[in-house]
């Protein structure tokens, strides 16, 4: 994901490379390393290098329902600034704009999507993942996940008490 934009750095406003990208990285920054492929597409602008693309890869998360881990598909369609801290000619170093929300592109003339494919990973994972569409769930009295087995609990009577409990805590996940 570091990316030689030395060339491109000297090339014209408007110049225009293609890279494919296909590798295996810890993409979200939780130790799992996953493929990440795509295209990103890199511009150079007046002041920066502009990378716009989408790429596809898997976030571990754990599902709302029942817990479990899964790894989950996410696509990142991603646009971002990266400022030169030093000309690429002269080696001088170049201040970077007085404003959030851009990248740098280091003394080596790397441009490293690393941090941003992480922040992007992070926006993409959804709110409440399920491992699937149909997720049975954990049993609100037993705590069994019933994806994998079934239990008894709710074919006995259940004790009143219980069953007030249950729905406030059924409330409560509808909630969250
Ligand atoms: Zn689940
Ligand atoms: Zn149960």
């Amino acid at each position: 994901m570091r990316l030689n934009v030395s060339q491109l750095l000297k090339e014209p406003i408007g110049s225009v490379r293609h890279y494919q990208v296909n590798e295996v990285v810890d993409v979200a920054g939780d130790g799992n390393s996953r493929l990440v492929q795509g295209e990103v597409r890199l511009t150079r602008t007046d002041r920066s290098i502009l990378v716009e693309g989408t790429v596809h890869t898997e976030v571990e998360v754990t599902c709302s329902r029942c817990l479990s881990p899964f790894s989950c598909p996410v696509t990142l369609h991603f646009k971002e600034e990266y400022f030169p801290t030093v000309d690429v000619v002269t080696g001088a170093s170049l201040t970077v704009p007085d404003e959030p929300g851009w990248f740098t592109i280091d003394e080596q003339h790397i441009l490293d999507l690393s941090e941003a494919m992480r922040q992007y990973a992070l926006i993409a994972i959804p709110m409440k993942p399920l491992c699937r569409e149909d997720c049975a769930g954990l049993c609100p009295q037993c705590g069994r996940n019933l994806n994998q087995e079934q239990c008894d609990c709710l074919s006995q009577p259940v004790d009143p008490r219980w069953l007030e409990l249950t729905k406030l805590v059924n409330e409560q996940k509808g909630t969250e």
